[in-house]
């Protein structure tokens, strides 16, 4: 007898609890990914090579025995259930919007053929849905989710290896969809991190040696590299968050605690997902939608103009100069670049997040949607609309002596410390080549304040 493991967003081997129900309904599995073109093609060249980079390194961890095949899951998952003669068809839960659907398509057409559909775990500690009010209602403020979070805890990391299954030779299997072998990388200008779990489990181990002890303290600086860029393997499952939440039990100081509650807003934003699928593309806050957007050309320009990250900002331009190079931003430079997008241009959150989606490896629509969603005001917790970042002060006081910008921003590496942030107020101007700021950022605030009014009228 043979069981599926369809393997989604849990590219790794260990603590992988779906291993242990499939060895526990068949002798042997078979290894499945499906390449979904619905996902693949707004993924962008750096998350779709890093996928395929990740599927390599599966595939070696299963002795070569992945089968990958191309098509709408509905209709390839149950025809190599068929072709397997496959009772189960083993996932991890996904509760994002398109794979919620896609998964209960998938489930319909396996019944209909006698087989079953087996869900075990997710990519979350707890799963979405399952941490509560007192009165069974969705928790939408962050901090009273943490606390419920904490006391529901989570499982041990599963004991599991690619041992753990007995995996079936897919050239074994006659007849069902082709296999199509894992496709050669996108051209990507950025570069990537190394994929795979054992580089997720490498990457891990340098942060808890060296900087998990700074993390309270480093985190808000991107001059330094104070976070653990973790967020492109969990993106992909290469590694599970109960596993680094296991290695930080011990831990007891400010730092991991703080990382534990960076955890919990992945895990919160995954939630608020779940409970309101809309707020992919809509404001959460509905009151929002009165918010007057500008439009039209002089729009455009400046939506090109922070894309190609040439402001006239440099803690701005820097930012989206490290997104295209890295395909990956820090945080506080995911909040400024958003910020200046919403309040100092007027244009909406959902085109940045769109951006931000084509261009990020660590793409996530929960934690994209929402952190932007959060910049804008319109979303859960919202930063007070009304407090607008001066993106100055946000790079004088994360970018102290202005190291961040200079990496960045090569027309700047002539200018000497802080005065980075300011080059219209040098003695001599900006360096050549680097651009004058496309708005008056006090001027623009004014105006934010103003178009925030129609906002405040609909309450
Ligand atoms: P660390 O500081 O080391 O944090 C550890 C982990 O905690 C991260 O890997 C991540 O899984 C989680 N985490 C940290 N901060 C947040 C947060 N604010 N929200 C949710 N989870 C968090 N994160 C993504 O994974 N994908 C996205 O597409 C994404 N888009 C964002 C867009 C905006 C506008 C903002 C403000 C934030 C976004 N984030 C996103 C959250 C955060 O910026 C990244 O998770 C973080 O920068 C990743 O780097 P790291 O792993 O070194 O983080």
């Amino acid at each position: 007898d043979t069981a599926v493991v369809w393997f989604r967003r849990d590219l790794r081997v260990r603590d992988q609890p779906a291993f242990l129900a499939a060895a526990g309904a068949a002798s042997r599995s078979l290894a499945l990914f499906v390449l979904d073109p619905a996902l693949l093609r707004p993924s962008g060249a750096a998350r779709r090579t890093f996928l395929y980079r990740s599927l390599r390194a599966l595939d070696e961890a299963l002795g070569g025995r992945l089968l990958v095949v191309h098509g709408d899951p509905a209709e390839v998952v149950p025809a190599v259930a068929d072709a397997a003669d496959a009772a189960s068809v083993h996932i991890a839960a996904d509760f994002g919007p398109y794979g919620t659907g896609r998964d209960e398509a998938v489930e319909k057409s396996l019944a209909d053929a006698g087989r079953e559909l087996v869900r075990t775990g997710s990519p979350y500690a707890v799963a979405p849905g399952r941490v509560r009010k007192d009165d069974g209602s969705p928790f939408r403020v962050f901090t009273p989710f943490r606390r419920a979070w904490t006391e529901h805890g989570w499982r041990r990391p599963a004991e599991t290896d690619a041992s753990t299954v007995a995996w079936l030779d897919p050239a074994a299997v006659d007849g069902g969809p082709r296999a199509v072998g894992i496709p050669d990388d996108d051209p990507v200008d950025a570069g990537l991190p190394d994929a795979g779990e054992d580089a997720a489990h490498r990457q891990w181990t340098a942060f808890l040696a060296d900087a998990v002890t700074t993390y309270g303290d480093d985190r808000n600086r991107p001059d330094k590299e104070g976070t653990s860029r973790m967020s492109v393997y969990l993106k992909y499952g290469a590694v599970h968050p109960r596993t680094l939440l296991a290695d930080l039990a011990s831990r007891r100081s400010t730092s991991a605690e703080t990382y534990r509650t960076e955890l919990a807003w992945r895990e919160f934003y995954a939630d608020i997902l779940f409970q309101r699928p809309d707020s992919a593309r809509a404001n959460y806050d509905r009151a929002f939608d009165a918010l007057p957007l500008a439009s039209g050309r002089e729009a455009e320009e400046r939506f090109d103009a922070w894309r190609e990250g040439r402001t006239g900002f440099p803690i701005v331009d820097a930012g989206m100069r490290q997104l295209r190079e890295q395909a990956w931003m820090h945080n506080r430079l995911r909040m400024i670049v958003a910020s200046f997008l919403v309040k100092d241009l007027h244009l909406p959150w959902w085109r940045g997040a769109r951006h931000f989606m084509q261009l990020l490896v660590d793409g996530d629509l929960a934690s994209n949607q929402h952190g932007w969603q959060w910049t804008a005001g319109s979303g859960t917790d919202p930063a007070p609309y009304f407090r607008i970042f001066n993106p100055v002060v946000q790079g004088e006081r994360f970018d102290p002596d202005g190291d961040y910008v200079r990496r960045f921003v090569p027309e700047l590496r002539g200018v000497a410390g802080k005065a980075v942030h300011q080059p219209w107020a040098l003695p001599g101007g900006a360096p050549a080549g680097y651009p004058e700021p496309i708005v008056d950022h006090r001027v623009e605030r004014q105006e934010a304040l103003a178009r925030y009014e129609r906002v405040k009228a609909q309450r």
